[in-house]
């Protein structure tokens, strides 16, 4: 990468150039043989979506559920009778009962037990009996790489577990970090093998600065690439930026540099952390892998989620990365996917073949992976300090973050995606993004208007209540990250930007009210992936110091729950086949050892989760390990 390049880059607002430039460094990444999405091999698939005689029409959507019903009058197949000890379907018409039953992997009835079996006959299961049962939670906002990160070391703060249930202590202090990286250089046996890490959070530690420095201690010729939590910063030691030649002519956005000129090692943003060649290729590249995709499931089914969006992590113009997800998400694996193709930065035909390359890979949906959606960002992270904020700016004084898509440049990136009549979800953490999405959106639904277009704002972490007045206007939805106020509440207050601001962020009281669809998420693996915590976090708002974080934008269990089951699956647009306990719908189903409408709600994250039932099938969760 031509340091000049970046050094104009960086003294201007960005350009389409830009993005091309960065396109060349992420395509690396999310591809592995990039462009061979054929059409012909759409059509040779069987489509269980029939576009219709309009399909010429760029209007016209497919079938919004895009997947198939089992056939009628099919006696074949047994009925399932589940007891269980309580059952909330969160569907207002039936809202509990004392059994459920299944037959083809769907709900067929809500009632008592011998109610079900006098009128549908079939077998009676005991083994959920002294269970809970709600409807599989779905996270519409989480990453592929929530399974496949694990194979890196973790360095975090917070104690996390991993798929296979295993604890991994948190590391709270400088020295922890450096220890544990020390410890994984010395299990690294090639002496060209990079030692990739994640987690770190430099936050925690206001004022000091940790950097290269602390790196090259670990070691002084082995590439380290530590990914902090956020997922959009790194850092970086000198072995890596002497064979990468980031040097003090290094002038990118992003590469921040100490007193004597040298680049810190902090790489901002992914343009930046691009620089790290090779070994950033590595790192997101191995998170790709078939057992990536299985520990996502693994993941899941250990927290109660049946449905995940992913995120924008997968590039779904590679025919290699749709049949992966196709291939393993069959009838035993424990979750269903709302794929979004990643368009970062850029699409390497432009906008408008990208999306008529979704429209066609739309059809191709099953009844466990759906496509047809589209991610993207426009500015960075609030802790890590590269999301775009209005007046007043950060607390500390920093910089105002970086635009990942120019403002001037957003309508014309939507438009073409909008008008195939695509999901549109966009990252925007600061509230001058979302001023900047929703001119775009506006611009864009003003041209080519678009009844229940479902388009989301992901994070909306500062949207103020006008904005979410101008959401309700638009018909936009919001996706809140509620679990902040527990991972960085404390340092919103302190650091980022003071309590007041930090009071009114993840809204979810006030988008509730206004009347803009909610959902909220966990974005794992920026934080765990659950959906129990993130109702926990935004029922109760409280900081790890004991603090509540705005207590009027507090929310009931109900809502929280809501959330994330129905208003999560609104989203995605799924809420005709997951989100409740109803008839017809995919028996999906979040197995619990307690009730959270009856636990105290301090303690609705602490409540044990015993696994899934997915399509009808249980799946128990991994036995969690301290070691
Ligand atoms: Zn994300």
């Amino acid at each position: 990468m031509n340091s000049a390049e970046w050094s104009s880059a960086a003294q201007r607002p960005p350009t389409s150039e830009v993005p091309h430039r960065l396109l060349e460094e992420l395509l690396l990444i999310w591809t592995t043989s990039l462009l061979r999405y054929h059409r012909q091999y759409a059509a040779d698939e069987a489509c269980v979506t029939d576009p219709g005689p309009n399909s010429t029409n760029p209007y016209r959507r497919t079938s919004i559920l895009g997947m198939s019903h089992p056939p009628v009058g099919d006696q074949a197949s047994p009925t399932t009778v589940f007891p269980a000890r309580a059952i909330h379907t969160l569907d207002s018409t039936v809202p509990s009962g004392s059994a459920i039953a299944v037959k083809d992997g769907r709900f067929l009835a809500v009632g008592e037990v011998d109610e079900l079996v006098d009128v549908y006959g079939g077998t009676v299961d005991h083994s959920l009996a002294d269970k809970v049962l709600l409807p599989g939670f779905v996270e519409a906002h989480s990453h592929k790489d929530t399974g496949g990160i694990w194979q890196f070391t973790y360095v975090g703060f917070e104690a996390r577990r991993g798929p296979n249930g295993r604890l991994w202590r948190g590391c709270t202090t400088f020295d922890a970090v450096v220890d544990r990286l020390r410890e994984a250089d010395r299990l690294l046996d090639d002496p060209d093998e990079p030692l990739l890490a994640w987690g770190l959070d430099p936050i925690f530690w206001p004022g000091e600065r940790f950097d290269r420095r602390q790196l090259d201690t670990v070691s002084t010729t082995r590439r380290i690439f530590v990914a902090h939590s956020n997922m959009h910063l790194a850092t970086v030691n000198s072995a890596l930026m002497e064979q990468e030649g980031i040097d003090p002519d290094t002038l990118a956005e992003g590469v921040p540099k100490d007193d004597s000129g040298w680049p810190t090692g902090e790489l901002q943003e992914f343009p930046a952390m691009a620089l790290a060649g090779q070994t950033f290729r590595s790192f997101f590249g191995r998170t790709q892998s078939d057992e990536s995709v299985l520990m996502f499931g693994q993941a899941a089914r250990n927290v109660g989620v049946t449905t995940v969006a992913d995120l924008g992590t997968s590039n779904l113009l590679d025919e290699a990365v749709v049949r992966q997800w196709i291939d393993i998400a069959d009838e035993t694996f424990p979750m269903r996917a709302a794929m979004f193709h990643g368009a970062l930065m850029s699409a390497p035909d432009g906008d408008e073949a990208c999306a008529s390359a979704m429209v066609d890979l739309k059809r191709r949906s099953t009844d466990r992976v759906r496509f047809g959606n589209v991610k993207l960002l426009m500015d960075g992270s609030i802790q890590g300090g590269t999301a775009r904020l209005r007046w007043p700016g950060y607390l500390h004084g920093g910089p105002n973050g970086i635009w990942l898509i120019a403002p001037d440049q957003a309508a014309e990136r939507i438009g073409p995606y909008h008008r195939a009549g695509l999901l549109v979800h966009t990252h925007a953490n600061g509230d001058q993004a979302v001023d900047a999405l929703l001119d775009a959106f506006d611009q864009v639904q003003t041209a080519n208007p678009l009844p229940d277009h479902r388009h989301t704002i992901q994070h909306c972490q500062m949207t103020t209540p006008g904005q979410y007045r101008r959401m309700k206007a638009l018909g936009m939805c919001a996706n809140v990250f509620s679990n902040h106020t527990w991972f960085w509440g404390d340092q919103h207050r302190a650091i980022t930007v003071g309590p007041d601001r930090a009071a009114r962020m993840n809204a979810a009281r006030t988008a509730l009210d206004i009347g803009v669809p909610l959902s909220m998420h966990s974005d794992s693996p920026v934080t765990p992936l659950g959906p129990l915590h993130v109702a926990w976090a935004a029922v109760n708002r409280q900081t790890p110091k004991g603090e509540i974080m705005g207590e009027h934008e507090r929310v009931t269990v109900a809502e929280a729950m809501h959330a994330v089951t129905m208003g999560a699956a609104w989203q995605l647009r799924m809420d005709d086949v997951i989100g409740s306990i109803t008839p017809q719908k995919f028996a999906d189903c979040a197995v619990l050892d307690a009730d959270p409408f009856e636990v105290d709600p301090a303690e609705l994250r602490d409540i044990p989760v015993w696994g899934t039932m997915s399509g009808g099938v249980l799946h128990e969760g991994s036995p969690q390990t301290d070691a």
